[in-house]
This record gives C-alpha cells, structure tokens and sequence, in this order.
C-alpha cells in the first residue's frame, strides 16, 4: 500500500463526499472530477456506516501526517482537509439520524455558531420602520404596499439583469484577473426554495438559475448579479479552479460538498461583495442613471427606497432565529411562518417559501448573514476599510484565492 499524503487523503475525501451526496441530493454542488471516481463511488454505493467508518479513519490518517512547517499554503490545505473531513462525517451522522441542536450542527458542518437575538432586538428596528414608512395599518401591509412600486416587470427582468451582471463583471475584473474564457448561462426557472443560484460546472463556467415564483424587486438585479456571477460565487469557484486545482493540484477542488465550511466563507464574501463592488454611493448612482429607468421605475425614489431596505437589513438575522427554533423544536411550522411575516417581514408567500429552504438546508442559513459578517470585519479588520478601496480589493481577492476556514476569520 502507498504511504499517505495530502494528495492521496485528498482524492479519498473526494470520493466520500460524492459518497455522501448518493444520500443526499443536495450534498455535492459541483463535481468536475474524473469520471472513473464517480462510476467507483456509484458502483460501490457505500451505506452511511461504512462513509463514517471510512471519514473516521481518513481523520486519522490527516492526523498522522507530518505537518509542514516550511509552506503556510500546504500547512493551511492541511488544516482545511482535516476540518472538512470532520465536517463530512458530522454530515454522515445527520443523515444517519443523529440529533444534533441547530448550533451544534452549524459548528459541526459550517465551522461557525451565529449569535442569538430576541424579539427585542428586532423590535425596536421596526419600531423605526414604523415611524418611517408611510399608510396607516399593519407595518407588513404598509411595507408590501411600499415594495409595489419597485417590482420589476417580468419582461424587463432579462434586460435588467444582464446590465447588472455586465457592471459587476467590468469592476470586479479591474480588480481581480479573470480567465480570459470564464463565463455563465443565466436561466430563470420555478418552483423551488431559494431566489438564486449558481451552479458551478468547472472550466471557468456556471450556471446561474433565478427563480421568478415570487415578485423580483429592484435591488435584487444588483444583489444577484454580484452574489451569483461577479464577484461572488461565479469568481469564488473559477478562482478555487484556477489557483487551487489546476495550478497546484490539490485534487480536493474537484468537489464542492455544500454542506461544509467553505459554504460560509462563499456566501459571506458573496453578499460582502455587493458593497465592495457598488460602495452606497456609486450603488445609487448608478441605480438612478441605469437600472430603474430599465425597468421603468420612478428614479427619483432611488434614495427613499434604499433608505428604507437599509433599515431592514437590520432584521437579517431574525430569519436565523426562525430556523433555530423551527429546527430545534421550540417552533411549530406555523409559528416560524408567524416569526418571518413579523420580525423579517416577509409577505406571507416569501415567508413560507423561506420556511421550504429552511427544512432543505437547515442551518445553512447562517452562512448569508453571519458569513458576510464575519468576512466583512476580517477585512475591515486588516485594513480593507470601505475608504480605502485598493486594499478592499486585494483582501477580499486573497480570501476568494485561498479561502480560510471560518473559525480562523478575525
Ligand atoms: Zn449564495
């Protein structure tokens, strides 16, 4: 037999996450692998036991191995391959039946536990939202009322959208070299739990799909286009691809398991993006010049609507405290219906859609807020502050080129 390295842990982990996605269909995300490694695991079509055997003996394994103390970028792919082989295994266990809280499965899979808040918290936000927005009645109904006015209609979505993706691409690449040949498809479709996606297929190329079951309000052209294609999950992917993969072969790039903790660093640089790409300013320029009159939206309340999403942005994690109690027990579907419409305030279709995501991925959704959180301090934290744009960049590139894992974001 072969003594062990890196590279021979990394192909077998490889094979046990496309292991694990034979139980789960949502478990492997993108696979650009050789084909012989996908026919071995479906040939073998191991039980969930014997992937937790194997994962815990691949731990070993990773463990045993000498840790080189003369190359920080190996010393960190080791330390990677550990956490996400345990982040497989915990995966394993779940799908096994094992009970695990919302936060002990966050820390498990994801690297992160987010923070609780009370009704309090949320409270006093639309408290403000209250004195601010204009009608009289439930804030929900008068919120839903506001958002009318910025629905863009379906047949201008296209137009739309594609000259968000064409502003985020021209200033993302004049930060970040892109491969001359990385592109995406962008397809809308129905019917499923989230608003957007990025379907990486390798080669320097994704898919991005966008759901249109529910109204698409403005600020999501350039929310998507950013989280999605530039510089979010399309340029995390291709830049994994081209400097992890192809330039130093670490063949665990071939897989991307979502439910582990490369998924909070790609969600929370995905969001942080939107604001490094389009600092406020040149978002609302920019929404004013370009966008709303696309979409035949009044310009001259640019301002008044992204004055009251502002506020709303505040209510971000009470969507974490829907899924915790909905997962943990504390909440009954209804109830978690009644918590969005109140303190996220969803319009009750959204709502429900949200609660569908939240039973398909679980506690996957710390990664949005608490991820672009986290990933926003460690680099204001070095520096990369929004006055200071150069280094804004480089930062954020470095996080993208050679993603560390959570726990060691400062
Ligand atoms: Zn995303």
């Amino acid at each position: 037999m072969q003594p062990s390295t890196l590279d021979t842990v990394a192909e077998d982990f490889v094979k046990l996450a496309l292991a694990v996605g034979q139980h789960d269909a949502d478990y492997v995300d993108a696979y650009f692998g050789p084909a012989e490694w996908q026919a071995t695991v479906v040939e073998e079509s191991l039980g969930l036991d014997e992937i937790l055997h194997r994962a815990q003996a691949l731990s070993k394994q990773i463990e045993s191995l000498p840790i080189d103390t003369t190359d920080s970028m190996n010393r960190q792919r080791h330390r990677r391959l550990a956490k996400t082989v345990d982040s497989l295994a915990a995966k394993a266990r779940l799908l096994a039946g094992e009970r695990m809280s919302f936060d002990e499965e966050s820390a498990a899979l994801f690297d992160a536990i987010a923070p609780s808040h009370g009704a309090e918290h949320f409270q006093t936000i639309l408290d403000r939202l209250d004195e601010t927005l204009p009608g009289e009645g439930p804030l929900l109904d008068r919120y839903s009322a506001f958002k009318q006015d910025f629905v863009i209609p379906p047949d201008k979505l296209d137009a739309v959208f594609q000259a968000a993706i064409d502003a985020c691409r021209e200033r993302t690449r004049a930060f970040i070299d892109l491969p001359e040949d990385e592109n995406f498809v962008v397809e809308y479709v129905t019917d499923k739990s989230w608003s957007g996606y990025n379907w990486y297929q390798g080669g320097y190329q994704s898919l991005i799909q966008v759901n249109t079951d529910l109204p698409i309000y403005i600020d999501r052209a350039l929310d998507l286009a950013c989280h999605e294609g530039y510089p979010g999950h399309h340029v995390f992917n291709l830049l994994l691809e081209k400097n992890l993969l192809r330039d130093r072969g670490w063949s665990e790039f071939f897989v991307y398991p979502l439910f582990g903790p490369r998924s909070l660093i790609a969600e929370g640089t995905a969001n942080f993006g939107i604001e490094v790409t389009f600092p406020e300013e040149e978002r609302l320029r920019f929404e004013r010049q370009v966008l709303f009159p696309m979409a035949g939206l009044d310009a001259g309340r640019v301002a008044e609507y992204y004055e009251i999403l502002d506020l709303v942005k505040g209510l971000g994690y009470a969507g974490n405290e829907a899924a915790r109690g909905y997962l943990d027990g504390d909440m009954i579907a209804e109830q978690a219906v009644d918590w969005l419409m109140t303190y996220s305030l969803m319009a009750e279709p959204r709502a429900r859609q949200r609660l569908s995501f939240i039973e398909q991925y679980r506690s996957y959704v710390i990664n949005y807020n608490l991820g672009q959180d986290l990933v926003r301090s460690h680099i204001e934290g070095l520096g990369g502050t929004a006055e200071d744009t150069e280094r804004r960049w480089q930062l954020f590139a470095e996080l993208l080129s050679n993603p560390l894992l959570p726990s060691q974001l400062q």
